[in-house]
């Protein structure tokens, strides 16, 4: 599919609606929903035949501090030291007005999706994610992502937003100051369509299904598995980049370093918090599990074959049993359980002599050779998974402002675009190992929400303010 920018100030359409929002994920559906709030129309057009999305295959964990969820579980947590985890896993290297405004706006996102849609969040309140400080990951009962494209599609629909499927934008029309006048979409039959529109949103995530932009952007990942939804090939990229918008961040993104292969089923990276490590074929482990699994992607995909081997024991098993994405990689075959160190070695495929030496290091109090301290020995029975290194999303894209407008190189916003979700620059730095788990949905839903807020005020309905 070519992506294109037209200028035409004569620009005519069949159907006008106030507001387009290109894509309906986490992101899309969560301007709507505002949108709604705040009395402005919208239009959300979507390429798939159902929303999905990345969100859909995603664990649907949404990082926030200072909800109403964690009130009723009694959390102490603030948006200031959220934003503090943030920064350090980023190296204090992400954008601070998008940091102060998303950390700012995510709790008044999910208590509003409570508030006004009935949505019922629980909080992961058993382990702790590397870099969080607070039990802050909120979810929906069924621990999916797919659970929350679902809720946010059905209150969609409820609310009577028309999500307009089987429609690829494939063409962004502008006037002479570039003022987005509509869109072109194409059907599945080859079919284009007009819409035209006051202002736009581009929630199309980001460049993961373009293999030309990764390997652009971020070459050490060009022979990564894609474990995000293929339809994100790069659109708002490359709109941006013909419209001559400033892109922010293009060396970050989310990779994974826990993708069961060859199943294709994500690990619960649970697993390592809770005290398991990964090894390669030679039965060594190579690198500090605790840091976080965007980092252990690269270090996976170094490795002989790029695979490793999670093991773990009789204890992380019963954890990682309460995973959804772990219990489907249960039923496929993915996990095998080892009754003695002869029989892990054997799968593993690798000699005895190593892999006891390694087990047999762990357990100390103080930091082992790679800075981890692992506390407890694993014991038998083992279990492993093989797994590899995955490119989950990227986190570089649109450069935008604390309201979420696209920015051009000087600095000035265009008239009527905006950007959020992984289609405008994260809150990682510039760098896969600035990822702080739920960075992702955060930006998604925190983004959608700010964007609707700013549509609103420019259009007149509602003043700009942050609140449930
Ligand atoms: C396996 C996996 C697990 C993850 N787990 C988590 C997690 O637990 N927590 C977290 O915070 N993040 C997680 N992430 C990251 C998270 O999924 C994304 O950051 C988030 O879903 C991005 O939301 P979005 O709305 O921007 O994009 P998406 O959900 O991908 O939605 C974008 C939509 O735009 C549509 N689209 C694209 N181009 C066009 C076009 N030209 N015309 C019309 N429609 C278009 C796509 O079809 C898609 O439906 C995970 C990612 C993966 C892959």
């Amino acid at each position: 599919m070519a992506f294109n920018v037209k200028t035409d100030p004569q620009f005519q359409a069949e159907i006008h609606t106030p507001v387009i929002i290109v894509g309906a994920g986490a992101c899309g559906l969560t301007t709507a929903l505002t949108l709604l709030k705040h009395h402005v129309d919208c239009v959300v057009i979507e390429r798939d035949s159902t929303p999905s999305g990345s969100t859909s295959l995603s664990s649907g964990f949404i990082p926030a501090a200072g909800t109403q969820a964690q009130k009723r579980l009694s959390i102490e947590d603030s948006p200031a030291q959220f934003a503090q985890d943030i920064q350090h896993k980023a190296h204090h290297t992400a954008a601070p007005h998008l940091v102060k405004t998303y950390i700012e706006a995510i709790a008044p996102t999910l208590d509003f999706l409570e508030n006004d849609h009935g949505f019922k969040w629980e909080i992961l309140s058993d382990f702790l994610y590397p870099g969080h400080h607070q039990y802050r990951m909120h979810t929906l009962s069924a621990k999916t992502g797919e659970a929350l494209v679902q809720a946010l599609e059905s209150a969609c629909k409820k609310g009577d937003i028309p999500i307009l499927t089987s429609a690829c934008v494939n063409t962004l029309w502008v006037d002479e100051h570039q003022r987005v006048l509509g869109v072109s979409l194409q059907r599945p039959t080859g079919e284009v369509e007009r819409i035209s529109c006051d202002a736009i949103v581009l929630a199309c995530n980001g460049y993961g299904g373009n293999p030309e932009l990764v390997k652009q952007f971020i070459p050490e990942m060009v022979h990564a598995t894609f474990g995000g939804h293929t339809g994100n090939d790069g659109a708002a990229v490359l709109w941006a980049q013909q419209l001559g918008l400033e892109l922010a961040d293009m060396g970050a993104y989310q990779g994974h370093g826990s993708w069961a292969t060859p199943h294709g089923i994500l690990i619960t990276w649970a697993l390592m918090v809770q005290g398991g490590i990964q090894v390669n074929k030679l039965g060594l482990r190579f690198h500090d599990e605790s840091c976080g699994y965007s980092e252990a992607s690269l270090a996976v995909l170094q490795q002989p074959d790029s695979i490793a081997w999670q093991v773990f024991d009789q204890e992380i098993e019963t954890i990682a049993q309460t995973f959804p994405d772990y219990r489907s990689a249960y039923a496929a075959g993915s996990v095998k359980r080892c009754e003695t160190v002869e029989q892990l070695a054997l799968v593993l495929g690798c000699p005895v002599e190593p892999l006891k030496q390694t087990l047999a290091t762990l357990g100390g109090a103080e930091p082992d050779g790679w800075g981890r301290v692992t506390q407890r020995a694993l014991v038998a029975p083992y279990f492993t998974i093989k797994v590899t290194g995955a490119l989950f999303h990227t986190q570089g894209g649109l450069n935008v402002d604390a309201q979420c407008r696209a920015l051009n190189p000087q600095g000035n916003t265009l008239p009527n675009l905006w950007a959020a979700g992984g289609a405008a620059r994260g809150v990682s730095g510039n760098h896969m190992s600035g990822y702080l788990s739920g960075n992702g949905l955060l930006s998604a839903m925190a983004g959608g929400f700010v964007a609707a807020l700013s549509i609103a005020s420019q259009l007149g309905q509602e003043p700009l303010e942050i609140s449930p």
